[in-house]
């Protein structure tokens, strides 16, 4: 194989090098698609706990029953009113009754607060419950496009691997070992080319002797500096 073939050889191999790149990047592009719809759905699960906790704590049926014990309370002392003789006792009655009416509208007030609030809530979960069941479809739906899509990528990637390891394999063993231990350190950009003199990836200047050797094609050179391929002007 001659160093113009080996050359040409490690071209396609830096090719194929940077589509796998890019396969694999639409992969995880692919997975994050499934991640977001995951999190908006974690996101939908707690806002309804959330709001279920906070029906809880309203404690409707407490506020209820203290409305209605204070009701009964009230409806007591009233009844104790029509039966008082002494006038002091009218008027103990009468201020009881005067303390536990302002009592009962505060209760009144929380508990019709408390059932609006309620009322809210369950109107907010319903819409959670409705969302999550359209994000359960659309999830379904997109985890098959996204596992078609994947499959179809990972193939895609098989072949780029099967035809990088045939390439390789027409390599002499010296130049592809090199090759490889190059492309460890700069995994997409392994090869450079020289442009007026400096080697066009780290843009140092090379000496003449250098250039003609890369230009003649005797021979696989590497910058001396960034240690990459050097590719000849024309191949
Ligand atoms: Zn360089």
């Amino acid at each position: 194989m001659t160093i113009q073939e080996c050359l040409q050889n490690l071209v396609e191999i830096q090719y194929l090098k940077r589509e796998e790149q890019k396969f694999l990047l639409a992969i995880t592009n692919e997975e994050k698609r499934i991640c977001a719809l995951k999190d908006q759905r974690a996101a939908k699960e707690k806002e309804i706990e959330t709001k279920t906790q906070r029906i809880e704590k309203l404690n409707l049926t407490l506020a209820e029953k203290n409305y209605h014990e204070k009701t009964l309370e009230l409806k007591t002392l009233r009844e104790h009113l029509t039966r008082a003789v002494r006038v002091e006792e009218e008027t103990l009655l009468n201020k009881s009754i005067q303390e536990f009416t302002g009592k009962l509208h505060e209760l009144e007030t929380h508990f019709f607060e408390c059932i609006e609030e309620e009322e809210r809530l369950n109107a907010d979960i319903a819409l959670c419950k409705e969302f999550l069941l359209g994000i359960v479809e659309t999830e379904q739906e997109i985890s098959r496009d996204v596992a078609s899509n994947i499959e179809e990528l990972n193939s895609k990637l098989q072949g780029l691997f099967n035809r990088q390891k045939s390439l390789l394999q027409m390599l002499p063993p010296d130049i592809s070992s090199r090759f490889l231990a190059i492309s460890k350190k700069f995994p997409t950009n392994p090869i450079s080319s020289i442009h007026n003199g400096a080697c066009k990836t780290c843009m140092m200047k090379m000496n003449s002797t250098m250039v003609s050797q890369v230009e003649q094609k005797m021979s696989l050179e590497t910058c001396p500096f960034c240690d990459r391929i050097l590719l000849p002007s024309h191949i």
